[in-house]
């Protein structure tokens, strides 16, 4: 493989050589995105700014609509439809020097700089960027399935999933029982479990079924914002909501779908209305068949650029990176992007990238404009992505103080999702 300064000289070289001849397609650099959710089209949308006459860029992305995560729990509670979450690519193909390939890379040949898609082409890249989000364990839950998630669904990809979670949620009888798996760490939106549980209850309520429960079965033995959760769930909905930790049900040893039953350690529910089933995860599949993953099944990257600590043509960004002290979010997502586009415009363009610095916020609903947040600022400290300030909402914060964070999170969804698909 070229080294950085090398390939910078080759570019310039064969900028020389296309100036007095029709621009040649080698004179770009072609950086090949892989994955059109927040990272993947952060760095799109960075690259093809002021760098658009100078990169090429290829987003490969199979589906043609992107469901975003981000306030998906918001279609249980009632407050958004699934329509307003879903988002099209036709803005981003085009933009100028941006081309579109709506199918899946099925792997990376990393040795010769090609992507191959599921229809057996090969897209050469000079840096490839991938954000392809996360890939669930099937195997992670005994007696759960690929096939059983038509039962009882994860709905931690939205789309279809989430469909059928609330149409679940809909039948949900008054006095009913819901049982949700929560994953172990590290996982996708660490807060999103509880925040789900918070939209079912509210739905719930909000429909006269004040009687059903629901039961959280967790591998950890604490959460995101839980006091702030654990306060906002006897205020608005008291005695709905058991969490239980590891040390209470010691463990989910199986689940049945035909009979909706989960059995763990101490106790077996039978008959449930509804399981959800949130398993472990890892990052996309492409990136851990390349071998980018580590044993966290998640893949290190240098704390500066986003830069695969495998391989120095790869950037590896969102959920599917070890992001160090970052939560999995979308927000991280976005922030990392442009450390990752600097990084990569350096790279190819020889300019110097700004010093890396991150930040993170997530927002989570409650209740009716009842929301707190989470948040923080990050740095390279030590190799590693280090948190180096931190902030949460307090306890004792007033209704209108939620309710400002109510619209401050619906003026980050507008502005992520306008910046992104419009
Ligand atoms: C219920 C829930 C609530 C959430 N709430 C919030 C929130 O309030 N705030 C927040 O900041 N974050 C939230 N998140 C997290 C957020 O959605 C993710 O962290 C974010 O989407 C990560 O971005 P990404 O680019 O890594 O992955 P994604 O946005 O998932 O994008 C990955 C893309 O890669 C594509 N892809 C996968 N494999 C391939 C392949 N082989 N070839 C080509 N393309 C591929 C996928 O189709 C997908 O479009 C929530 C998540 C969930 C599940």
């Amino acid at each position: 493989m070229p080294s950085r300064r090398g390939f910078v000289r080759m570019s310039a070289g064969a900028a020389v050589l296309a100036a007095g001849a029709p621009a040649i397609a080698r004179a770009r650099p072609r950086v090949v995105i892989v994955g059109g959710g927040v990272g993947g089209l952060s760095v799109l949308r960075a690259l093809s700014g002021d760098d658009r006459r100078r990169v090429d860029v290829t987003l490969i992305e199979p589906s043609t609509t992107y469901t975003t995560c981000f306030y998906s729990n918001l279609y249980y509670g009632g407050f958004r439809s699934l329509e307003v979450l879903q988002h099209g690519y036709r803005q981003v193909a085009g933009l100028a020097g941006v081309r579109v390939v709506h199918q899946a890379a099925t792997a990376v040949d990393r040795e010769r700089r090609r992507v191959r898609l599921a229809d057996g082409a090969d897209v050469p890249y000079d840096r490839l960027v991938l954000s392809p989000g996360i890939a669930l364990d099937y195997d992670s839950v005994p007696g759960w399935s690929r096939e059983a998630a038509d039962v009882m669904p994860h709905a931690w990809k939205a789309g279809p999933q989430s469909v059928l979670l609330k149409r679940q949620l809909d039948a949900v009888p008054d006095g009913g029982l819901i049982v949700m798996i929560a994953p172990p760490d590290p996982y996708r939106c660490p807060p999103g479990p509880y925040e789900r549980v918070s939209m079912m209850a509210h739905a719930l309520t909000a429909s006269g079924r004040r009687n059903a429960r629901i039961v959280i079965l967790d591998p950890k033995r604490n959460f995101s914002k839980q006091p702030l959760f654990q306060q906002g769930w006897e205020a608005h909905y008291p005695g709905m909501i058991e969490w239980l930790p590891p040390m209470i049900h010691a463990g989910v040893s199986r689940v049945e779908p035909e009979t909706m039953t989960v059995e763990t350690g101490f106790e077996t529910y039978r008959g449930a209305d509804l399981v959800n089933v949130i398993p472990r995860q890892t990052a996309g599949r492409v990136a851990v068949e390349a071998g980018l993953a580590d044993d966290t099944g998640y893949c290190p990257v240098a704390a500066t650029s986003m830069r695969s600590r495998h391989d120095d043509a790869i950037f590896v960004l969102g959920d599917a990176a070890v992001g160090g002290d970052m939560p999995k979010s979308a927000f991280s997502a976005n922030s990392q992007a442009a450390v990752a586009a600097a990084a990569v415009i350096e790279d190819l363009l020889d300019r110097p990238a700004p010093p890396a610095r991150f930040r993170n916020k997530c927002w989570s609903l409650i209740a009716g404009e009842d929301s707190v947040y989470v948040g923080g600022r990050y740095e390279p400290r030590d190799g590693r992505i280090t948190q180096v300030a931190s902030e949460i909402s307090a306890l004792e914060d007033d209704a209108a103080t939620r309710r400002t964070n109510y619209a401050d999170s619906a003026a980050w969804y507008l502005g992520l999702t306008s910046a992104l698909f419009g």
